[in-house]
């Protein structure tokens, strides 16, 4: 069935890991899609390369697609952003702020511009672009979807992550206040919550035996996630099946979210 048959879609962070599972999962399922990328000097090689592999794989199933280069914690970037995606095709139906990053240091160690850097990614860079999204879908009249990806750190503490955790509860947040804000003017706004998923983020653990199988231990599933798990629900979430359903957190994560550790009791009680 195809599902999402000539909605036009954007992708921020879409050239690499769930962001590119979910391009390529939208454009089998009829959409067009824009993918954002944003080439840093540190990553500019990757992000291309990726960005290359992932529209080559759409092209193949015969949608449109576009490239939008830009950082979504810029605002003058998300607006061209928008611009160039409504010049070429007129309407946008789906936003999905999938751009992320993290860092790890203990807090006491944290320098600002680390923290600032998460939080303009993470939280600013979804507000730019949900808010020029919105603008877009009141314009045209007839409602639009948004899709937040968060992260079970919306809710689970994340020691040494901080503004990594305070950015993804601050999605949540944000998620529930456009849903409630909007809900009247047909816009649906619903995020995505995965668990430990083997994308280049994770590098440090999907890279290393140890450190996988440690990580996979904690997870009642007993497996890290693919990319296309997540982008599944992306998918579910932006079609009419889910027409009914806004200001929710789905979270896709094996089972993290279900206190692992009371899996043995801690009392055999009486
Ligand atoms: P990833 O590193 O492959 O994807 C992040 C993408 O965001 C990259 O393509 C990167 O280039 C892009 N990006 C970074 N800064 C940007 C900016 N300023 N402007 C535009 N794009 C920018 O890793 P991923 O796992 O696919 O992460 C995608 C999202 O999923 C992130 O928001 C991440 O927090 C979230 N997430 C991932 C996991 C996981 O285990 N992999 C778990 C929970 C949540």
């Amino acid at each position: 069935m195809k599902q999402l048959e000539g909605k036009n879609v954007l992708i921020t962070g879409g050239s690499t890991g769930i962001g590119r599972a979910t391009a390529i999962r939208f454009a089998d399922e009829g959409a067009n899609v824009a993918i954002n990328y944003h080439s840093s000097e540190t990553e500019a090689e990757i992000t291309l390369e990726e960005t290359q592999d992932a529209c080559s794989i759409i092209r193949e199933k015969g949608c449109r697609e576009m490239l939008v280069q830009g950082n979504v914690a810029n605002e003058e970037d998300v607006k061209r952003i928008f611009r160039e995606i409504l010049t070429a095709w007129g309407r946008l139906d789906v936003l999905i702020n999938n751009a992320g990053i993290q860092t790890a240091n203990p807090t006491h160690e944290m320098a600002m511009d680390a923290y600032d850097r998460v939080l303009a990614v993470n939280l600013r860079g979804a507000f730019l672009c949900a808010r020029e999204a919105i603008r877009h879908f009141l314009d045209r009249g007839g409602g639009g979807i948004i899709l937040n990806n968060t992260s079970v750190h919306e809710t689970i503490p994340k020691p040494q992550y901080a503004p990594y955790a305070a950015s993804k509860a601050g999605l949540g947040a944000l998620s529930r206040t456009l849903a409630l804000e909007y809900a009247g003017k047909g816009i649906r706004v619903n995020t995505v919550a995965p668990g430990a998923i083997i994308t280049p983020i994770n590098r440090e653990w999907t890279d290393d035996p140890e450190k996988k199988a440690v990580v996979e231990g904690h997870i009642p599933m007993g497996r890290g996630g693919k990319p296309e798990e997540i982008a599944a629900v992306f998918a579910f979430l932006a079609s009419d099946e889910a027409a009914y359903i806004t200001g929710q957190t789905i979270y896709v994560d094996g089972g993290l979210t279900l206190y692992p550790d009371f899996r043995t009791p801690w009392s055999s009680g009486s």
